[in-house]
């Protein structure tokens, strides 16, 4: 397959970017090259997201790019991988640009798939057929396909995820995830570990702990059951491993203090919990089938205040739910404003085929008012959000460089010709100063000067 060009395109959550990137090195690996150019592409990967509607709208509307691309280049082979492909299977197969159709268990698949299709020009479907059949994650075909690939030069330098669960059991009867990623299975800790210090002796610093509801993680083994407390622990002896984050949070009370408590005492572990609440009226909440009610959730973050009180907290939300009163969306502005979020992500609420509420819930709130809700909480919380980054004024923080700022226009050059950089601190906080860019991957310590309600402004504080 030397010199065969694939281009992929990825969409949704870390989840899709940690696949896309072991998709990546696994082709490679089998003598691919990469393009960014669709038009110079033997091969076009798409890494589907279903969580909304308008992600898979996107999809839908790539795909219809390739097909008239094909027209000119009829040997091209299409791959759709991810949700969305789990969740359409031979529907999307039908669709006129598309050969191969790969489930997120299957990905271990997908470079001899493209291999066979470039070569005999057939469909082919690789997807799970029951997919809430539990299965082990444990020893398996999906565990080596991570831990071999896991290292890729897609990755920001110095980071890298690593996957501790896949799938979920909650069933929030808004969420395709479910239905697309079946039931939870954890990885062992020995294979998650044995990655984490391959990682570190590549030269990673900083590990990000995956899983749908990462505080779920638990795996038994003889006597005794791993939790996510457990691996945070072992995870902050690896030699050379320097922060450990992890996502996402769901508001649980089991473990929950285990957690604070190694964050606590270990300055390894990240000051940050995302801990999506998503509304904070009980009535949606009931109808979300999420298992907490507002006070309860608050309460958890006094919790995690008291424990460690320099963490930072991050939520989400979906306004317009099925039947969402102005009172219920004014639950949820109080528990904003009562929850002091360093940010949260808002989204409007997107019925997808299949969940629980699509099947029993009218999608009752138009389009307006969800648009409506959705400024309005946002603006509540940019307030709280320029209120908290105002105290970082003058400070210094350590910061993980990622690399050049994306918005390079806003402070291009400082005097000293240095472009500007973005970094990350514990907190989560994203820092923009100047800086060489060889402090991508690196720690720097930056001085703030300026702050915004999403963004910390400053200089390397050794200048
Ligand atoms: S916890 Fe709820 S929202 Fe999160 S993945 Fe599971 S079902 Fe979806």
């Amino acid at each position: 397959m030397e010199n065969r060009a694939i281009h992929i395109k990825s969409f949704g959550c870390q989840m899709n970017k940690l696949d896309t990137g072991l998709v990546a090195t696994a082709l490679q690996d089998a003598g691919f090259r990469l393009t960014e150019s669709v038009t110079e592409a033997d091969a076009v990967i798409i890494n589907t997201c279903s969580v909304r509607q308008h992600a898979e709208d996107r999809v839908l509307s790539n795909l219809g790019h390739l097909k008239h691309l094909k027209r000119h280049r009829p040997g091209m082979v299409v791959a759709v991988m991810g949700c969305m492909a789990q969740r359409l299977g031979n529907t999307l197969l039908e669709h006129e640009a598309v050969d191969i159709v790969c489930g997120p268990a299957q990905i271990p698949q997908l470079a001899e798939l493209i291999s066979q299709a470039l070569a005999r020009h057939e469909k082919h479907l690789a997807v799970t057929e029951t997919i809430r059949r539990p299965v082990d994650a444990g020893d398996g075909v999906l565990d080596d396909f991570e831990s071999a690939y896991s290292i890729s030069d897609q990755q920001i330098p110095g980071q890298a995820f690593v996957r501790v669960m896949r799938g979920c059991n909650y069933f929030c009867t808004y969420c395709v995830v479910p239905y697309v990623r079946g039931p939870e299975a954890c990885r062992s800790p020995k294979s998650i570990l044995s990655q984490v210090r391959r990682l570190a002796d590549a030269g990673v610093r900083q590990i990000t702990f995956l899983g749908q509801t990462v505080n779920s993680y638990k795996y038994p083994s003889g006597e005794r059951t791993y939790s996510l407390a457990d691996l945070l622990e072992m995870a902050t002896e690896v030699p050379g491993v320097e922060w450990i984050r992890f996502v996402t949070s769901y508001p649980c009370d089991e473990y929950y203090e285990d957690i604070l408590r190694v964050m606590a005492e270990s300055p390894k572990v990240c000051r940050y919990l995302h801990m999506p609440a998503q509304s904070g009226s009980d009535r949606i909440l009931r109808a979300m089938n999420r298992h907490y009610t507002a006070a309860h959730y608050l309460e958890m973050l006094d919790r995690a205040r008291t424990i460690v009180p320099d963490i930072a907290i991050a939520g989400d939300f979906i306004v317009g739910f099925s039947d969402e009163t102005e009172e219920d969306f004014q639950a949820t502005v109080d528990l904003v404003r009562r929850a002091r979020y360093k940010n949260c992500f808002v989204f409007k609420y997107s019925p997808r085929p299949g969940t629980t509420a699509d099947k029993r819930l009218a999608d009752t709130i138009p389009e307006e008012v969800k648009q409506r809700r959705n400024v309005e909480l946002l603006a509540v919380q940019d307030q709280i959000g320029e209120e908290l980054s105002r105290a970082f004024l003058g400070c210094d923080v350590t910061v993980l460089v990622e690399g050049l700022s994306k918005k390079a226009h806003v402070n291009p050059m400082d005097a000293e010709d240095r472009p500007q950089l973005v970094g990350r601190t514990s907190t989560d906080h994203i820092v923009v100063f100047n800086g060489p860019p060889s402090l991508a991957g690196h720690f720097a310590r930056v001085r703030i000067t300026r702050t915004s309600a999403l963004t910390l402004f400053g200089e390397l504080a050794s200048d």
